[in-house]
């Protein structure tokens, strides 16, 4: 593809951002969708001075990462309503000089579980985690008709993730006295370089669980392979992550985005080999 002045411009925002995998999963699926189109990453500690200089130059559209997605609610133009209930904003469109706010982890969330056929109306979901991934799946949980528990270290964090969702609490020491068959781990517990931990225990990961861990890199963290020794049914944060970002594309440019382009892309960068 070559650069020139009809080429549309996308970006993240967010700090740190060096190990972001969004540039090569959407700059993927505009090159497979025949776009003119690139995607940047943008290491910034200025929020505001962002979101100014992305309608002063006419960039179309921007992922949001930390610490600004909370932050960056009051500079927008409008914002969707489940953002707005989320409290958290990952993607802003730019529709002619006013920005608009979506949040795209809920659906990423959502097309992770339905693309395993979990009836979540009739799940019992321990979520461990209470941050803003944590929020935004639990109340979309909850939305479905899940009974949803939260886990978190802190008490103050988790009670009041609980109090937002109107559900249980229990802190993390205690989770084996919860009943679930749908574990979700939002936290950034074992992730890259730290991939050795798990906040989980082995013994209450039984077989007919789902287990999803939201983290993506790596791909397969220590919860995810001991929940499938175990027998359990097991999703990647690698799936979510995906999903999240087609949703996001689809945002920008109103077509079909390209999800096994993007997911190879993905895993490609991660130095991931299908089996
Ligand atoms: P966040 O707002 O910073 O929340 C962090 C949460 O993790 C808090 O509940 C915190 O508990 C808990 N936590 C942190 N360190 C812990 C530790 N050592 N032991 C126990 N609990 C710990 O972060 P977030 O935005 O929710 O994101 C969480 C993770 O999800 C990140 O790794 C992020 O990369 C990943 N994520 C993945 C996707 C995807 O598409 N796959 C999307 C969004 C986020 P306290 O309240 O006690 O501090």
């Amino acid at each position: 593809m070559i650069i020139d002045q009809h080429t549309d411009l996308y970006g993240v925002v967010g700090y740190p951002i060096g190990h972001s995998l969004s540039p090569v999963m959407h700059n993927t699926a505009f090159q497979v969708s025949g776009l003119n189109a690139v995607y940047l990453a943008f290491e910034t500690i200025d929020i505001d001075d962002c979101l100014r200089g992305m309608k002063a130059l006419g960039i179309k559209g921007l992922s949001v990462t930390l610490p600004f997605k909370s932050r960056v609610i009051p500079l927008l133009d409008d914002v969707d309503n489940q953002a707005k209930r989320i409290g958290a904003v990952n993607t802003i469109v730019n529709d002619n000089g006013r920005l608009k706010g979506y949040n795209t982890d809920a659906v990423g969330i959502l097309k992770s579980l339905e693309e395993e056929l979990i009836d979540l109306s009739r799940r019992k979901c321990l979520l461990i985690g209470a941050g803003g991934a944590a929020r935004a799946i639990g109340l979309t949980l909850k939305e479905k008709g899940t009974e949803v528990t939260v886990a978190n270290r802190s008490i103050e964090g988790g009670e009041k993730l609980a109090r937002f969702l109107g559900c249980p609490f229990v802190p993390l020491r205690d989770i084996e006295k919860t009943k679930a068959d749908l574990i979700v781990q939002a936290t950034p517990v074992g992730m890259y370089p730290h991939t050795e931990q798990c906040l989980i225990p082995e013994y209450l990961l039984k077989e007919a669980m789902v287990v999803m861990d939201i983290i993506y890199n790596p791909p397969e963290t220590r919860l995810v392979k001991t929940a499938r020794k175990r027998g359990c049914r097991t999703i990647t944060g690698l799936t979510m992550f995906v999903y999240q970002g087609a949703e996001q594309f689809r945002l920008w440019t109103d077509i079909n985005p390209p999800i096994s382009a993007m997911k190879r892309a993905v895993k490609e960068a991660l130095n991931i080999r299908d089996e």
